[in-house]
């Protein structure tokens, strides 16, 4: 089966809607926690130590990754697509602010008493930050500062602060804080894939995703999902296995031994291509077999600039 993917979600502030369920079961909260020590569910409990300790590009700990990615602004609208994604929220419930404080009006939902329907994140940048890295930040300055608490059964409600002034605001489900979490953890890497996807939707092609259980790879992991991007007569496979040291791809496979086995309609009459991905340009070569194609980090920046003919490009034997 096939998951067809056709548009880009995009956060870019235009849909935002406030809180405005206007429920009538609206819950008091008080952010002082009581009783202290607070007793807090197992995910929680997971989610606290992920964000003081795990979460990448954390200067302060000693337990933590550098995620370059992370910190690159020129990616940073696809990554927060990819990452909000398990908040499972939508653009009308995501607020970012380029610069400054959360004004009164934008507040007002969240004091003294709130809805436990909607989830709503409102963050504001700090100079240098992306907007992934702004938003883990904050989170974790809600819990270091103890400046947040648990209402209903599920729900999160914290705040930052700076100089005074209100920085963030998370109004979230503990659940979906842990998945965003657990995500930045496990699958940094998975990142790529994402970034290729997102360019390629911006190319207005689509994306393909196949789980390869049924299908029959020699060396290839189970769990591995094949992704496509298919447009204009060409599927392109998005292959982000980094290359191994000495510049050799390990597990490579002509995609015409795969091909055959797609019964889907998708797959027809078009021309394939794998699509590999480099660190940097040392490492890329340019023509592993006919069908195979190879991009460097660099290209990669230079496509979120705009530079979609390197698609067009890599198609020309
Ligand atoms: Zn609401």
């Amino acid at each position: 089966m096939s998951i067809l993917v056709d548009h880009v979600t995009l956060y870019d502030n235009q849909e935002f809607k406030n809180c405005m369920c206007g429920c009538q079961e609206k819950m008091v909260y008080k952010i002082k926690h009581q009783p202290q020590p607070l007793s807090l569910p197992d995910k929680m409990i997971k989610t606290i130590e992920m964000l003081l300790w795990y979460t990448p590009n954390n200067a302060s700990s000693v337990q933590t990754f550098n995620n370059e990615y992370l910190d690159n602004k020129i990616f940073e609208d696809a990554i927060i697509t990819y990452y909000l994604r398990y908040f499972k929220i939508s653009p009308e419930d995501f607020y970012f602010l380029e610069d400054g404080s959360i004004n009164q009006v934008l507040l007002a939902p969240y004091m003294g008493s709130i809805c436990n329907r909607c989830q709503k994140i409102i963050v504001t940048r700090r100079r240098g930050e992306t907007k992934i890295t702004s938003i883990i930040k904050h989170l974790r300055n809600c819990l270091a500062h103890g400046n947040f608490n648990l209402f209903g059964n599920e729900d999160f409600i914290g705040f930052d602060k700076y100089k005074g002034n209100y920085t963030a605001v998370f109004k979230i489900k503990i659940s979906k804080m842990y998945s965003f979490c657990k995500q930045l953890i496990d699958e940094p890497d998975f990142t790529i894939s994402q970034l290729f996807q997102y360019i390629f939707l911006k190319m207005k092609y689509s994306i393909c995703s196949l789980p390869t259980g049924g299908y029959n790879f020699t060396n290839k992991k189970e769990e591995e999902e094949l992704v496509f991007a298919v447009g204009n007569g060409y599927a392109f496979r998005i292959n982000c296995s980094r290359y191994t040291r000495g510049g050799y791809i390990k597990k490579f496979e002509e995609i015409e031994e795969y091909v055959p086995d797609l019964e889907d309609d998708f797959f027809k009459d078009v021309q394939y291509y794998n699509l590999f991905y480099c660190e940097n340009e040392q490492e890329k070569i340019r023509k592993l077999s006919a069908s195979a194609s190879v991009i460097s980090k660099n290209g990669l920046e230079d496509l979120f600039k705009g530079r979609y003919e390197l698609i067009s490009n890599l198609r020309i034997d």
